[in-house]
C-alpha cells in the first residue's frame, strides 16, 4: 500500500490565537509523518491557485450558504445580491484571499497511509458548529456561517487540510519546493503497521 501526502495550512485565526503547536500536535500524535514545515505570508497569487476555480467548487461552497439560509429562513440576495450558488461561491473565494493574508500562515506537509482521510477526520466539518467535539474545528471554534456571511468574510475554521490525493499534490506544489520536503521513517511505524 502506498502512502499519501496532504497539505495542512493553519489559517490566520489559528496562528493569531496561538494554536500552531496544539493543532500540529494532533497530526503528530496520530502517527502521521511531518515531511515539510514553513511559515509564510501568503500572496494573492498563491491563494487564488490554492482554491479551485471550477464551477463545481464554487457551487459546493455557495450551497453551504444556501442550505444554511434555507434552514434559518434567510435571503441570500440580501447579502450576496444573488441566490445562485456559483456566484456566492465566487464571492467567498474573494473573501478567502483577504482572510488568508491577515497574518502569516503555517504550512505543513504530512505523509502516511490513508493520510487524506485521517487529516479530514482530525480537522472536522468545514462549519465549526457542525464539527464534532474532538476535531480541531469542533474543539477550538464555533464560528457561524450566517454571521460570517453577514460580515462579508469566510467562516473562520482554523485549518485547511487537503480533500483528495490529487488536490493535495497540487497544493503541495504551490507552497513547497521539492528540496523543502524530507523523506524519513518515524520510529513508531514498525510497531503501528507491523512492517
Ligand atoms: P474545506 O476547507 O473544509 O475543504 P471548502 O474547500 O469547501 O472547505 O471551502 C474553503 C473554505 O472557505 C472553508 O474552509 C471556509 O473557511 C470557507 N467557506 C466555505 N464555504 C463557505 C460559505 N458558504 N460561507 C463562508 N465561508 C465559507
Amino acid at each position: 500500500m502506498k502512502k499519501q501526502r496532504a497539505l495542512l495550512l493553519i489559517k490566520p485565526d489559528g496562528v493569531q490565537r496561538g494554536l500552531i503547536g496544539k493543532i500540529l500536535k494532533r497530526f503528530e500524535r496520530v502517527g502521521l509523518t511531518v515531511v515539510g514545515l514553513k511559515f509564510e505570508w501568503a500572496t494573492k497569487e498563491k491563494i487564488v491557485a490554492h482554491y479551485p476555480d471550477t464551477d463545481a467548487w464554487f457551487k459546493k461552497v455557495g450551497e453551504r450558504t444556501l442550505t444554511n439560509y434555507a434552514k434559518k429562513g434567510l435571503d441570500a440576495k440580501k447579502i450576496f445580491g444573488t441566490d445562485a450558488a456559483v456566484s456566492i461561491g465566487k464571492t467567498v473565494k474573494n473573501w478567502l484571499i483577504d482572510y488568508l493574508q491577515e497574518s502569516p500562515v503555517f504550512l505543513t506537509v504530512v505523509e502516511g497511509y490513508e493520510c487524506i482521510e485521517v487529516v479530514r477526520k482530525i480537522s472536522g466539518n468545514t462549519l465549526p458548529i457542525l464539527a464534532a467535539a474532538g476535531t480541531i474545528r469542533g474543539d477550538f471554534s464555533h464560528d457561524i456561517i450566517d454571521l460570517a456571511n453577514e460580515q462579508n468574510r469566510p467562516v473562520r475554521n482554523l485549518i485547511h487540510a487537503s480533500d483528495t490525493v490529487e488536490d493535495g499534490e497540487k497544493e503541495i506544489k504551490i507552497w513547497f519546493k521539492d528540496n523543502e520536503l524530507f523523506s524519513y521513517e518515524r520510529a513508531d511505524e514498525r510497531i503501528m503497521f507491523g512492517k
